[in-house]
């Protein structure tokens, strides 16, 4: 058991105590105190080394990525995050001081860097290191921005640079090194964007399967249909020089982006560009007939979408 009381050195001082905290890590659950006003939101994320992430990543890399695409998660719904649990499910020959100090400090630095404390967890052995991740956040009540309110004629944006992280990991599992390989082990949250958009989107997710699955999912929950047009996704320089269908490959049907896509009336979309410090990019529009239309720089065109499949 010692190894287990060597986790709770490291976890429970992690990170800062947040406001809302009353009790935190070392009873037997965190308590907590919900804002005025505020809806919780709550989400999990299930990391399977080897599946999710190549066996050899290191620590730092995926302590940040476990948090980060629950961070995500919440972004896409427009709250503000306020607080993890983990659940670690660790190999003996991780339940080390080296590799638990690498690891807690690549989640403790995503959390500062979003106010986010860790509350609580739980701790087994296992073959291979498993990580789950829970989510809390807070949203105003009645403001959650769900996949299923985009209206047709809504602008369809994205939030930044999509298929990086897709082809970082092609080129990982080619035996070459990645230019890339941040976009893949370090996604940054679209957090202050997704708080940004509340009152503006009609509906909103983040890209973690792939852009033409997710925003699948919008088109479905929102009984819409939507023209792209490939040419206007917004891609890294060295994604641009890849051959049309490579680089529509990793946009389109590749994952881990965690970058935000969202549908916007036209005016809001004006006032936004206006608005907002950081660009959010126009990739098409939502439209009645059901299904994804693809157009290459206006000229329709048919490529496979077919994002990432669990089972
Ligand atoms: P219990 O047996 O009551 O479930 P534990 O011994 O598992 O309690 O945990 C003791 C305390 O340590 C709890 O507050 C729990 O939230 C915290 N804890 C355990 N594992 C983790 C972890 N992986 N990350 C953060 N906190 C943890
Ligand atoms: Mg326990």
């Amino acid at each position: 058991m010692s190894e287990f009381s060597l986790i709770y050195q490291h976890f429970q001082n992690a990170t800062q105590r947040h406001t809302y905290t009353d009790i935190g890590i070392g009873d037997d659950c965190a308590v907590s105190a919900v804002p005025a006003d505020m809806q919780l939101v709550s989400c999990v994320d299930v990391l399977v080394a080897g599946r999710h992430f190549p066996i050899d990543t290191r620590g730092y890399a995926i302590g940040h990525k476990a948090v980060a695409v629950n961070l995500s998660d919440l972004a896409a719904m427009g709250a503000t995050p306020y607080a993890i649990l983990l659940g670690l499910s660790l190999p003996q020959s991780l339940a080390n001081e080296a590799w638990l100090a690498d690891f807690t400090r690549g989640m403790a630095e995503i959390c500062r860097q979003f106010n986010v404390e860790l509350i609580g967890g739980d701790t087994t052995r296992s073959e291979v290191l498993t990580l789950s991740v829970t989510a809390l956040g807070f949203v105003p009540h009645g403001q959650a921005i769900t996949r299923g309110g985009a209206q047709v004629g809504d602008i369809i944006c994205v939030s930044g640079d999509i298929g990086s992280a897709s082809f970082a990991l092609s080129e990982i599992l080619a035996g070459t090194k990645s230019a890339l390989q941040h976009a893949l082990d370090l996604p940054i949250p679209q957090v202050t964007l997704g708080q940004q958009l509340r009152g503006f989107a009609s509906g909103m997710i983040d890209i973690s399967d792939g852009l033409g699955q997710d925003l699948g999912h919008i088109l479905s929950a929102s009984q819409v249909g939507a023209l792209i047009d490939l040419a206007k996704i917004p891609a890294h320089a060295l994604l641009q020089a890849l051959p049309k269908q490579v680089r529509w490959q990793h946009q389109m049907n590749g994952g881990d982006d965690y970058q935000l896509c969202f549908t916007l009336p036209k005016k809001a979309f004006a006032t936004l560009q206006a608005m907002l410090p950081h660009p959010i990019y126009a990739i098409g529009k939502i439209v009645a007939k059901p299904g994804l239309s693809l157009l290459d720089g206006g000229r329709p065109i048919d490529f496979p979408i077919q994002g990432y499949q669990h089972f």
